[in-house]
């Protein structure tokens, strides 16, 4: 395993944030934020890298000194990761640096015992207080970096809350969402607010170029200008712009009815935050046309989308992009997959009629 870097678009904040006269004033909590996929897990640990490190150079952290060795291997004693079970799941077991108790809890979900949990439970945090209640192993800071901080329960939070309320010594926070409206205020008003940049189109694409991602260009604008969820969508294999949202649109366009039973099919199987989330971009596409703008996140679909939009009345749309809006926010679907994105896709095309 090697250290966590920043990305080419984070540089320039890291280098002022963790330079060395901030360093000496550092804020014990801090709530980095900014739009989902831009990077802002990996700027979180590039920076506790930093922070732990014995020898930083300016922002970043040497890569030789015992810390940077302990933290690249995932067993340095004075970092913490907290993230629902289900997020260090995803993130591979095989990672190293996991707390021994979401091991036990990946060994009970193995066993069939029950879901990996997507919230951060409150046993963490007392676990995070603990560690933190004890001396430091080396001396310098200890860094926790916590993430999505959403996915943090009104009880978990509280108990944060009382932790940075009395912050232990040499403790630094960070907290990372991509959606601070969401968390307790009260816990808000206690971090400094770090907020990422989103690149600009140039340095994204020369990014994706780099690894790979073609076209580069329809990838990002389908992920909405984040260069890292574009990467991730495109290692599905599907198109930029996914075939199913071409049998959807082209039949609204010519004003007849799409077939919703056979992209029911298509799409049960699919994980309900996707095929939502195009949806959503489809709605913004359809919004911005019904106003004479152009696509933003599928290009290649802006005639049957502005011949669509041109059908649909707007007060419709608005509805439908609040009810695809709740629908994300949920963490979990009470009905059935298939019901639901049979539901889903009547409603769209209701609100196209
Ligand atoms: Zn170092």
């Amino acid at each position: 395993m090697s250290l966590p870097r920043f990305y080419p678009w984070q540089e320039e904040l890291a280098a002022t944030w963790l330079g060395p006269e901030q360093r000496q004033r550092f804020a014990h909590a801090w709530l980095i934020h900014g739009l989902a996929g831009i990077g802002k897990v990996e700027f979180a640990r590039a920076a506790a890298a930093s922070l732990l490190c014995e020898a930083p150079e300016g922002a970043m952290a040497c890569g030789r000194c015992p810390a940077c060795t302990w933290y690249a291997s995932g067993n340095h004693p004075d970092f913490r990761r907290v993230r629902p079970e289900a997020v260090a799941l995803a993130e591979g077991e095989a990672e190293a640096g996991d707390m021994e108790e979401e091991s036990a809890a990946a060994d009970e979900k193995k066993a069939g015992k029950r879901a990996p949990s997507r919230e951060i439970r409150i046993e963490q945090i007392r676990a995070i207080e603990t560690w933190a209640n004890t001396g430091t192993h080396r001396g310098g800071l200890r860094v926790v970096v916590l993430y999505p901080a959403e996915s943090l329960n009104t009880i978990s939070a509280n108990g944060l809350l009382k932790i940075l309320e009395e912050p232990p010594p040499q403790t630094v926070f960070l907290l990372v969402s991509d959606a601070p409206d969401r968390l307790l205020p009260t816990l808000v008003s206690r971090c400094r607010r770090l907020p990422l940049p989103t690149p600009a189109a140039g340095q994204a694409l020369q990014w994706l170029g780099e690894q790979g991602v073609e076209p580069a260009a329809d990838w990002l604008a389908a992920a909405g200008g984040a260069p890292l969820a574009a990467q991730r969508l495109a290692a599905r294999g599907d198109t930029p712009c996914p075939a199913w949202l071409g049998q959807l649109v082209q039949p609204l366009a010519a004003g007849k009815a799409p077939d919703v039973g056979t992209l029911t099919e298509s799409l049960e199987k699919v994980a309900a935050a996707e095929w939502i989330d195009a949806l959503q971009r489809l709605f913004t596409d359809l919004t911005l046309a019904a106003h004479g703008a152009a696509s933003r996140y599928y290009p290649s679909l802006a005639e049957p989308v502005r011949q669509a939009a041109a059908r649909a009345r707007p007060a419709q749309l608005a509805e439908t992009a609040r009810w695809l809006s709740r629908q994300r926010g949920l963490a979990t679907h009470p009905l059935n997959a298939k019901l639901f994105v049979h539901a889903a896709l009547q409603r769209v095309v209701l609100s196209c009629q």
